[in-house]
């Protein structure tokens, strides 16, 4: 059985941060990832993708590229978590044991949880942003609208990216303006209002209210027919339910989202299925030598790649502290960050945390729509993630050096 002093299961947004800050903090660590992929995803591009702003090419790049130098990559993924015994199984069959296990493998997409979905995607108008596979149908779709329906779905929480879902159906009914094409934009989403930070929310009403899009809360979305082009909504009212059919020309899905399965059935997980730490130590409640970040961890924060740069950091100082045996020494606050897409040029920077307070890190009112704001979201910030947050190099969650 190979043993590492840190393995860290998961080489995605927070594996490889993590990964990078603890190696530039102490070079002498014994480190490993275990990862199955060869290529990462920039999935925060795929909005873009949707959009028709970004190639699909440009969200991709080569996991043996991202690897921390010095750090063992282990191409396969976990099986089995066993934590009593410090070790994890692998899809090769081989046991690894650790000093300190960090558990980042992301969150699962239920596409099978919404009837008829699975087949139908990716065609007859079905798109959806939250697959690589699809983002570019999605982009197809938007440019062979004619007019008619056009229908956005969110899911209930918690999901990636809460903004995601609507982001599109903003640009959509922006092109379609532009386009002159008679458009009826629908958001339906499961949620009871359109955000969950109300600072944001009020401004984004106002989005909706002025262009004319129409916001049906507490939609869950239950089927798709294909055939008749419809979508079959469970609506909740109350202590009482009922099922609402909405017919569409272009149907835009977000899918479900729940705790990988290798994961919600270890001893690590909590009763929601995802790894169960301290929201502010980011270390596990009943293994003091796992942590967690990311989408996979429990905290209550928004399930962002921003997150990640908030946790990522705590995540390096707390391992570092128990190798020397020490407490945790640094707190997560909740910092996430949804840079809320509100048509093309125009972008909402929404920044909040725990408490649902605004944590701007900009000196401008950050409820505003704003072309700056979307130069920050289509050029910084992609360019933030691939060179300054997965190196390592960006210990500080904020953009700026002016808000430390
Ligand atoms: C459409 C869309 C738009 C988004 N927009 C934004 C945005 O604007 N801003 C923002 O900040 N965030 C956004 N996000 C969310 C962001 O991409 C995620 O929150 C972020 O990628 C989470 O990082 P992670 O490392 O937890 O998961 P991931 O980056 O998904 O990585 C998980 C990794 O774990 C690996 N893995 C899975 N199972 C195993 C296993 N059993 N063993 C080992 N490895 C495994 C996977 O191969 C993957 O490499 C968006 C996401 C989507 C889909």
């Amino acid at each position: 059985m190979a043993h590492y002093q840190i393995l860290i299961v998961g080489g995605g947004a927070a594996g490889i941060t993590a990964a990078a800050q603890l190696k530039r903090a102490r070079p002498e660590l014994e480190l490993a990832i275990l990862e199955p992929s060869q290529h990462h995803d920039y999935q925060p591009g795929w909005t873009l993708v949707g959009g028709g702003v970004f190639s699909l090419e440009e969200t991709r790049r080569r996991e043996v590229d991202l690897i921390p130098a010095g750090v063992t990559w282990i191409r396969e993924g976990a099986t089995s978590f066993d934590p009593a015994s410090n070790s994890v199984t692998t899809s090769g069959g081989s046991r690894l044991s650790y000093d300190i296990l960090v558990v980042a493998i992301g969150l699962k997409l239920r596409w099978d949880a919404i009837e008829g979905l699975p087949e139908a995607l990716g065609s007859g108008g079905i798109c959806s942003n939250y697959s690589r596979a699809m983002a570019a149908y999605t982009w197809e779709c938007l440019q062979d609208f004619k007019g008619g329906t056009a229908l956005f779905t969110c899911p209930p929480m918690p999901i990636k990216c809460p903004g995601a879902p609507q982001k599109i159906a903003y640009l959509a009914d922006d092109l379609f303006k532009q386009r002159r094409i008679a458009a009826k934009v629908i958001y339906a989403t499961a949620t009871p209002g359109i955000f969950g930070v109300p600072t944001y929310a009020a401004p984004l009403r106002e989005v909706v209210a002025q262009r004319g899009i129409e916001a049906r809360y507490n939609h869950v979305l239950k089927a798709v027919r294909p055939a008749s082009r419809e979508a079959v909504f469970q609506v909740n009212e109350g202590d009482s339910s009922r099922e609402e059919v909405i017919a569409y020309e272009l149907l835009h899905v977000v899918p479900p989202m729940a705790a990988p399965d290798v994961v919600a059935q270890s001893e690590l997980a909590a009763a929601s299925g995802f790894v169960e730490v301290d929201k502010h130590t980011l270390q596990h409640l009943r293994f003091a030598n796992v942590f967690s970040l990311g989408d996979v961890s429990g905290m209550p924060n928004s399930k962002t790649a921003a997150a990640v740069r908030g946790q990522a950091p705590v995540v390096t100082a707390n391992i570092l502290a128990s190798l020397d045996q020490k407490a945790p020494v640094a707190a997560y606050d909740g910092y996430s960050c949804c840079p809320l897409i509100t048509g093309y040029g125009k972008t909402i920077m929404a920044e909040f945390n725990y408490e649902q307070q605004p944590t701007p890190s900009f000196p401008l009112d950050p409820t505003k729509e704003r072309w700056s704001m979307w130069w920050v979201k289509v050029k910084l910030l992609p360019s933030l993630y691939w060179n300054r947050m997965l190196t390592g190099a960006q210990h500080e969650r904020r953009f700026m050096p002016w808000t430390r």
